[in-house]
């Protein structure tokens, strides 16, 4: 857990939070090590850092795991050699542990029942815990990560199947997860009981695959089935699908930042379309910010569904896009020696001053964190010549870390956790700024549903934790357990 608070070493031009991770299961298909590459390869943005995928062929298990983005990571030769008609796979996004080898998923172990692939989303929040529990034991780990403790809880357990012994390692871990094993038996899919990270089930030519998001199924044409319910795990084997519920039920806590910012606007995730539901974020947005202006416009591509929801809901305002996002920027630049100001932001965004000029502009966005980027951004539709910038958020203030499996950065680092609104204002240099309230965000993630029941987490905008959290850290940030507090929605 020791890089939770940690800032993002390796692009320390978009010092952002850090994503949560992405993973695929593909079952039956004499494929499988390709659809498992394409699914990562639309995943691709749950997590850049590394990329990996264990198969298996019947006979033997077949591990390649590599730093990089998953085009670079997979090449023809590497995929060749991912034989077999199983897989999982892993984008990562260091949430817990380093950003070092032994840390990129799939895990791949031999233990007393053979031979055993594990891929994590999410984030344990007993794992230091478990951890020093183990070792106290002689438990040898290889790496920092998190994920790590669930393979050696599955390797203590006495359990003489592997099913069971999942069950039995997942009882006596706390948090979020979303997990893929492959065995010599088959493919297992488990969601946590309080759901907090997605996990869709399809079929593709009589085969199964699972994955973070239902973008992945589009592309290797896949047909979406289910999702995995939250305390659900489901065994897909030569005899079919089986589900298991063996965990105590309890109130739901989805994330809800994976409609704000996370998932892919073509995905569903917890049986709702992240676009339409990003949209109405925007128009409750517009109905509890409107502000005098000519045109609204998107923090490109994030920001997009949101605008265009705002414009909708503006009958006076004109949507425009006025500014300009170049996709093809790599991971590292090359920087003039003479230092370009904002280089970082300049090279992803550039403003189009005909649109801008002369204008009184909203621009959206979906989030801010650091408040680093908008300030930026203002400064640019300023200079290319708008008359007035207000700046519009899709989502509240955010205003406390997440320990469910995506790194913010610390509280001290989020500007709306240590200034009010007026000096983020004034340091984003915006003549206003304007948040969507709690409660907009509910309406608008709910629509016109009408399952209340259905809870969201929504800890980094509220401050309040559903789900326990025990390590060190957290007793010292004094946070531990605050599951006694009512949920806000
Ligand atoms: P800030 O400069 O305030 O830290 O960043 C705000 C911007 O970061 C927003 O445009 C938002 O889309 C983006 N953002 C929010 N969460 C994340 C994240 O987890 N990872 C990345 N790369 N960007 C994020
Ligand atoms: Fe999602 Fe925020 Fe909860 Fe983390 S704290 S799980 S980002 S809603
Ligand atoms: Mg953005």
């Amino acid at each position: 857990m020791a890089g939770a608070f940690g800032r993002y070493k390796g692009d320390a031009v978009f010092d952002k939070m850090r994503e949560s991770c992405g993973v695929v299961g593909v079952f039956g298909h004499p494929e499988a090590s390709k659809l498992a590459y394409l699914g990562l390869y639309s995943l691709q943005h749950r997590g850049q850092e590394a990329s990996g995928i264990v198969s298996f062929d019947g006979t033997a298990f077949h591990l390649e795991k590599a730093i990089g983005l998953v085009s670079d990571v997979f090449s023809k030769s590497r995929l060749s050699r991912l034989r077999g008609s199983s897989a999982i796979g892993h984008n990562r996004y260091s949430t817990a542990g380093g950003s070092a080898l032994e840390n990129v998923q799939p895990i791949m172990v031999n233990y007393a029942l053979g031979s055993l692939a594990m891929a994590h989303n999410g984030n344990l929040t007993n794992a230091t815990v478990l951890r020093a529990e183990l070792e106290a034991y002689g438990a040898i780990f290889q790496s920092t990560s998190d994920s790590e403790t669930v393979i050696h809880l599955i390797a203590h357990s006495r359990q003489p199947y592997l099913i069971d012994r999942i069950v039995d390692a997942l009882k006596r871990v706390q948090g979020a997860y979303c997990l893929v094993f492959l065995s010599n038996d088959g493919l297992v899919g488990v969601r946590d009981p309080y759901g907090v990270r997605p996990l869709s089930i399809g079929k593709v030519q009589g085969g199964y695959v699972l994955a973070s998001e239902t973008c992945a199924f589009d592309l290797i044409e896949a047909e979406y089935i289910r999702d995995v319910e939250p305390g659900e795990m489901v065994q897909i084997t030569n005899k079919g699908l089986a589900s298991f519920k063996p965990f105590a039920k309890t109130a739901l806590a989805q994330c809800v930042f994976e409609f704000v910012y996370f998932s892919r606007p073509d995905s569903t995730i917890f049986s709702r379309p992240v676009y339409s539901v990003r949209k109405r974020l925007g128009r409750e947005l517009a109905r509890e910010t409107a502000v005098e202006a000519d045109i609204v416009i998107p923090v490109p591509d994030s920001g997009v569904a949101a605008a265009l929801g705002y414009a909708e809901a503006s009958p006076s305002l004109r949507y425009e896009t006025g500014l300009i996002r170049n996709h093809y920027v790599g991971r590292t630049f090359i920087e003039p020696e003479q230092s370009i100001r904002h280089f970082g932001v300049k090279v992803k965004l550039n403003a189009v001053k005909e649109v801008l000029r002369g204008k009184r502009v909203v621009v959206v966005d979906d989030s801010i964190v650091r408040g680093t980027t908008g300030r930026k951004i203002v400064k640019m539709i300023r200079a290319a010549g708008a008359k007035e910038v207000h700046m519009r958020i899709s989502s509240p203030p955010i205003i406390s870390p997440c320990f469910y499996g995506i790194d913010t950065p610390n509280r001290q680092e989020l500007v709306a956790a240590t200034h009010s609104l007026e000096e983020t204002r004034k340091y984003i240099t915006a003549d206003s700024l304007a948040y969507l309230s709690i409660e907009g965000m509910f309406r608008a993630v709910y629509g016109t549903a009408s399952d209340k029941g259905t809870h969201f987490c929504s800890a980094c905008f509220s401050g309040r934790y559903p789900i326990p959290l025990h390590d060190e850290k957290h007793v010292q940030m004094g946070l531990f357990d605050q599951t006694h507090l009512p949920v806000l929605n």
